[in-house]
């Protein structure tokens, strides 16, 4: 069992954000993340567009965002861990257990709308052709000289073409003729000779022969079909949110969302939710909003944890 003062479930801006903010207060802290990726919805849903209302930053897009972030909680001592899903909440004396192997007096729920699952291509596939079919992109070399498609047309599979046209020959491939992301990186993949658009095409068949992977795909609104040999298939399709773990957690729940007292505290003690998780009146799905969530509830937590000691509220008394 791993012992921690705070578990923060959630690695979102938010979740990353109060992180830091409870490292900095000298928290034992671990952030949790079921994906493969930190940074949530700015990371996974518009990584490219530009947040003009975060504090500080004329202008940020949410993958600068994120790194920023994890910059942040680098100086303290707080864990990270990605690919883990709070799946149980449970408890055992004064401690909570988060799937009976992370302990802490305290958890803060920053799960925004729940878990992210990447959308799955909806075809059949074998188990070959699945050791090939990827939706994030952690390793880059992974991809390196091959021949790739990257299926969507949303900012991630702009995204994730951009960066593999600096190391593969790439096929982006799309259901309609224009793309929902950015248009200035749709002219920027225009001109790359490396990279092939495809459009109105949906992807139709899968199989694997001879160690490459056989995509067959049909033309929108026609009988026109068109397949090419691959060697891996990026899907970036968007993400399903479930936060559906939450009412097996007894936490009093409001069309879905957490309900918290001023002071983030759910109907748990020790239990606090922030960010886009959370419901109040007057309440708006604002990342610098959630911010402020993040540090009011760690400061709950400190005075919960730590009564005897003086509360020190501003960073700057902390040297
Ligand atoms: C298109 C779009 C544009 C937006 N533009 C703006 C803007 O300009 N300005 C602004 O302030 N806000 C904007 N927002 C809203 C903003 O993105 C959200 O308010 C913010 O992302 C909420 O952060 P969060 O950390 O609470 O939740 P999320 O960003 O949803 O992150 C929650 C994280 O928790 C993880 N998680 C969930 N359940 C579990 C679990 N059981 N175990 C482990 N991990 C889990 C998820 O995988 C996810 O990574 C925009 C939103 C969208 C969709």
């Amino acid at each position: 069992m791993e012992n921690f003062d705070l578990i923060i479930v959630g690695g979102g801006p938010i979740g990353l954000f109060t992180g830091y903010f409870a490292g900095l207060h000298g928290l034992k802290t671990i952030v949790l993340e079921a994906l493969a990726d930190y940074g949530g919805q700015p990371q996974m849903l518009y990584p490219a567009k530009n947040i003009q209302d975060i504090p500080a930053y004329r202008s940020i897009n949410g993958t600068s965002l994120t790194k920023n972030l994890l910059n942040a909680l680098k100086t303290t001592d707080t864990v990270l861990r990605k690919n883990y899903r709070a799946k149980e909440l449970s408890k055992f004396k004064d401690h909570w257990l988060i799937n009976q192997e992370l302990a802490a007096k305290s958890i803060i729920i920053a799960t925004g709308e729940g878990a992210f699952r990447p959308k799955q291509l909806p075809l059949k596939l074998d188990q070959e052709s699945q050791a090939h079919v990827h939706y994030s992109l952690p390793d880059p070399s992974l991809f390196l000289n091959k021949e790739v498609a990257v299926l969507g047309g949303g900012d991630s599979a702009l995204d994730f073409s951009l960066e593999l046209a600096k190391l593969a020959r790439v096929a982006l491939i799309h259901r309609r003729t224009a793309f929902r992301g950015m248009e200035t990186n749709v002219q920027k993949l225009k001109k790359l000779k490396n990279v092939e658009i495809l459009t109105p095409y949906l992807p139709q068949a899968l199989s694997f022969h001879d160690n490459k992977l056989r995509l067959t795909c049909k033309q929108v609104g026609s009988s026109k079909e068109w397949h090419k040999d691959f060697d891996e298939i990026l899907v970036a399709y968007g993400f399903r949110a479930n936060n559906r773990f939450l009412r097996k957690w007894d936490i009093q729940l409001s069309e879905g969302l957490v309900e918290v007292d001023a002071s983030m505290r759910t109907n748990l003690p020790g239990v606090y939710a922030i960010g886009d998780a959370i419901t109040y009146d007057g309440r708006a799905p604002l990342i610098g909003l959630g911010f402020g969530e993040g540090q009011i509830a760690v400061m709950q937590i400190m005075r919960q944890i730590f009564p005897e000691k003086t509360l020190t509220v501003h960073s700057t008394a902390l040297q």
